[in-house]
């Protein structure tokens, strides 16, 4: 029998809506300025290939459906922002995927935020370091229900907003995303060998911005529902 030095921690896992299912989330990786208006506000003016950061799997807040999560507000941060993101978990993996097994390899959906502590970014990018303290800090990825793709259709259009105390902040389409997700998982399997339990956050539309504590932070995506949370 297994004798472990100490009790490893339980796998992370999102919430399969309608149902008790749980899927076991594997590595959380990232794609930064997928949409140009969001990429024009961040200072790039040019398309360039998809690019891609991660957080660790145990940053997530997984918030059931009709559930209101908590998150903390992070320390050594003045400027921790939203980014609301479609979220697509892989029920299968593999290298050098093409655009078809990468759609084929979607097993569903959600909405998610990706938390920033922007003032962090900003010093990183200015240094050319890495973002890891910007970007996968605890509790940095609040994450609704996955809704599965045999009951979506693919995601490729609809609506994707954010609201911070019933105050619209971001909104935009996710036809509008620079690279679809099948084509981001098609670049991050010439990176990564993909494996099922893999979710990727594709990019966040304009108008990011700060998050105080006390916020409450409504994110939705059309035909997915909605992802609540407060900042504490
Ligand atoms: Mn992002």
């Amino acid at each position: 029998m297994t004798q472990w030095v100490f009790q490893p921690e339980s796998a992370t896992a999102l919430s399969v809506a309608e149902s008790d299912r749980l899927f076991p989330v594997r590595r959380v990786y990232c794609v930064g300025r997928n949409y140009a208006e969001h990429a024009r506000e961040m200072g790039e003016s040019t398309r360039e290939a998809p690019f891609f950061f991660t957080k660790p799997a145990n940053s997530i807040v997984s918030v059931p459906e009709n559930r209101e999560g908590l998150v903390s507000y992070p320390p050594r941060t003045e400027d921790l922002h939203h980014e609301v993101e479609l979220v697509v978990a892989l029920g299968a993996g593999g290298s050098n995927l093409n655009l078809e097994q990468a759609e084929k390899a979607i097993w569903g959906y959600a909405v998610g935020v990706d938390l920033t502590r922007r003032d962090l970014q900003a010093a990183a990018k200015e240094k050319g370091r890495p973002w890891d303290v910007a970007k996968g800090f605890d509790q940095a990825a609040p994450i609704g229900s996955l809704y599965p793709r045999g009951e979506t259709g693919p995601l490729e259009n609809g609506h994707i907003s954010l609201e911070v105390n019933g105050t619209r902040r971001q909104q935009g389409d996710l036809a509008d995303m620079i690279w679809s997700a099948a084509e981001c998982i098609v670049e991050l399997s010439t990176y990564f060998e993909l494996k099922a339990g893999d979710i990727l956050m594709t990019g966040t539309p304009a108008g990011v911005a700060a998050l105080q504590k006390g916020d409450h932070v409504l994110a939705s995506i059309q035909r997915i529902g909605q992802l609540s949370f407060r900042v504490q």
